[in-house]
């Protein structure tokens, strides 16, 4: 709570008022009132001796023994006699002593008595227990309610589905604004058409889906297409993410998906879009159960299949689902007459990312020097919203600097941003550090100049960048590359240990630096055996199952394999690790002088890049036999020749 300290009267702040607080507020007076009742000073005690002596003079009429006091009344005409005291007044007595005596005395002076089942107070209590939980219960509800805005009364607008529903158009976004996507688009373009005439198809005998899933990986527009349909389509369009119908109470999932699909039906024809349906549609299978507590999950999927199922073809609702872990989802959800048709939204080739960059330099200045199609070769794997994103971060980049306009340079930058974090000019590095941050740059720089299937080197830097990045080596492929061969990847693994390399060769003491090379470099070898089945020894056999299609996720679980198997795998996995480690030692002890040569230009630039890095990546010299080793992985000679780089 905030305290005034400036003024002599604190400020109250002004409390929120709910229904819950306010009825636990009446309570507690009613609580009070009731203590003040029964602690009534006219209820008089008296000592235990005083009572028996009344009870032997003859003035009790009646007493109610309970086991810590008896309340007991007097005889009005004793009463009478005694002016201080009314009549019907009560008696109280002090904590009773173990009297087994009494009833034999009560009976003998013949005084009515009973046994009390609670004394007042007590009753007063048990009565309080039995009502404050569960007004505290309900007052902690209301409150919740009232916290996620949800309208009162409370209760009854828990089932309701939380879908918003855009009219034609009202989301401002067409099929112009998504780009890259053609075939998805064109498919998507015929459900619209479906739902505009339906007639048309009717009158054939065709047979409208019923559910269509987009799947693909994140940010590949997919949302931004189902917002396109609803802006294209004319028809009303339910939108609702599958997270939200995961609610705390088991069954209130399940009711939201009722009412949705009740209010769908009514509008038909009309369009329900669920996003992220794996998170609603997870298969039931699975370490699902051993988490326990996915009732919910399970109650509200049920749900959904036998909406699906309920209502007939061609009623005029179509389903449409977005999601980019398709093999996560529960099987029954993609049988046929569910979401039986499945579109593909994948990333963009080097056409469509061009178009993607046009839609979102729209709305910015460019200078005139910006070509995109270069940007968009320069920028293989990008999704759309990566794209998206690189545009932004460009025109920033461009107001920070007060360009007139975001220039070609500021892309560039914004690309090495997306792929590599911020700089990072605050981080100093000492002398020793820079150096070896620079050697281990050109190292990488020098292998890639000549492996294949890595792409160019672009730019060397020892500028710390990103979280970890203390420099990096920057590496663009000319073109979209979609399969890469065998003596690709072990090139690949040649380059990542190159910094490593040149470590040893020139300071002859390692560093923690190459710490991700070499985790990179172990995760690929691994795939190349377990994944693409490209060792020569284990075959072609796979030893990992993909079970992250769209999420580039290296955490892929084995199969079940035989303890000889798996040391056969780490077996295999060392050899490509030790003989690209060797060939990179050999590549950088053939090309010592350039290495040095650059190493020291680096650390006076900082920065390499463009022609003259060109030149010097041209002077780097190859072994004879490397390769053969990138093909086979084996050597023929131990000591290699290095001939001249000719290419
Ligand atoms: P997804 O749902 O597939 O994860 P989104 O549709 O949410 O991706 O995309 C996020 C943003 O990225 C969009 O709002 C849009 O600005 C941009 N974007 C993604 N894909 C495209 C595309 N194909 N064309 C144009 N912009 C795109
Ligand atoms: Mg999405
Ligand atoms: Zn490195």
């Amino acid at each position: 709570m905030p305290v005034e300290t400036d003024g002599k009267n604190p400020i109250p702040t002004p409390e929120s008022k709910h229904i819950g607080g306010s009825l636990l507020l009446w309570l507690l007076m009613l609580m009070f009132i009731n203590l003040v009742f029964w602690a009534q000073p006219s209820q008089k005690r008296v000592p235990y001796s005083t009572f028996v002596s009344q009870v032997e003079a003859g003035k009790v009429i009646r007493a109610e023994i309970g086991t810590e006091k008896i309340r007991y009344e007097l005889k009005p005409d004793a009463n009478a006699q005694q002016s201080k005291i009314r009549p019907k007044e009560v008696y109280l007595t002090t904590p009773i002593p173990n009297d087994t005596e009494l009833p034999k005395i009560l009976r003998t002076h013949q005084v009515e008595y009973s046994a009390s089942t609670a004394n007042s107070a007590a009753w007063v209590w048990v009565l309080l227990s039995w009502v404050i939980p569960p007004v505290i219960f309900l007052s902690m509800l209301g409150f919740m309610f009232n916290r996620s805005g949800m309208d009162s009364p409370a209760a009854l607008t828990i089932g309701k589905s939380k879908a918003r529903i855009y009219a034609e158009g009202s989301t401002g976004v067409t099929f112009d604004d998504v780009a890259g996507v053609d075939e998805a688009k064109t498919e998507l373009r015929e459900i619209v058409d479906f739902l505009k005439n339906a007639t048309k198809y009717v009158r054939l005998g065709a047979k409208i889906p019923k559910g269509v899933l987009l799947v693909g990986p994140p940010g590949t527009g997919k949302t931004l297409l189902a917002k396109a349909i609803a802006g294209e389509a004319g028809v009303p369009f339910f939108t609702i993410s599958g997270s939200e119908f995961i609610e705390l109470f088991v069954g209130i999932g399940a009711a939201r998906v009722r009412d949705l699909f009740e209010q769908a039906k009514q509008k038909a024809p009309c369009i329900v879009f669920i996003d992220e349906l794996d998170a609603l549609g997870k298969s039931r299978e699975g370490f699902g159960n051993m988490l326990g507590g996915n009732d919910e999950r399970e109650q509200t999927l049920n749900q959904l299949l036998s909406e699906m199922d309920g209502f007939e073809t061609n009623t005029g609702v179509i389903i449409l689902a977005a999601t980019n872990r398709p093999e996560v989802l529960d099987p029954a959800l993609l049988r046929p007459g569910r979401f039986d048709r499945q579109i593909v939204v994948d990333r963009p080739d080097k056409i469509g990312r061009e178009a993607i960059l046009k839609i979102h330099a729209k709305n910015v200045k460019l200078g005139e020097d910006v070509d995109l199609a270069k940007l968009a070769a320069r920028t293989p794997g990008f999704a759309g919203a990566d794209l998206a994103n690189l545009v932004n971060e460009a025109a920033l980049l461009a107001a920070r600097e007060n360009h007139d306009a975001v220039t070609m340079q500021d892309l560039n930058e914004a690309v090495e941003r997306v792929l590599t974090g911020l700089e990072k000019k605050s981080r100093v590095l000492n002398e020793v550090e820079k150096k070896t941050v620079a050697y281990h740059e050109v190292g990488h720089a020098i292998i890639a100049a000549i492996t294949p299937g890595a792409g160019n080197v672009e730019k060397i830097s020892i500028v710390p960048r990103g979280i970890a990045a203390l420099g990096y080596t920057l590496q663009l492929p000319e073109e979209d590359r979609f399969l890469m061969t065998e003596d690709e990847i072990r090139g690949r693994i040649v380059t990542l240990l190159g910094g490593r390399a040149a470590e040893e060769l020139i300071f002859g003491i390692i560093s923690t630096g190459a710490s991700d090379d070499i985790q990179k470099a172990t995760d690929l070898a691994e795939r190349f055996v377990t994944l693409y089945g490209m060792s020569a020894k284990l075959g072609p056999v796979a030893f990992e199952k993909i079970q992250q299609q769209f999420l580039n996720s290296l955490t892929n679980p084995r199969r079940a394999i035989s303890e000889k198997i798996a040391e056969q795998i780490d077996q295999e996995v060392k050899e490509i690790i030790d003989g690209a480690h060797q060939l990179a030692l050999v590549i950088l002890q053939g090309n010592q002088e350039l290495l040095q040569e650059v190493a020291d230009i680096l650390l006076e630039k900082e920065v390499l890049e463009g022609e003259e890095l060109r030149s010097y990546l041209l002077q780097v010299k190859l072994p004879a036999n490397m390769h053969e080793w990138l093909r086979t992985g084996k050597f023929a000679e131990v000591n290699m020749l290095i001939s001249s780089h000719s290419s």
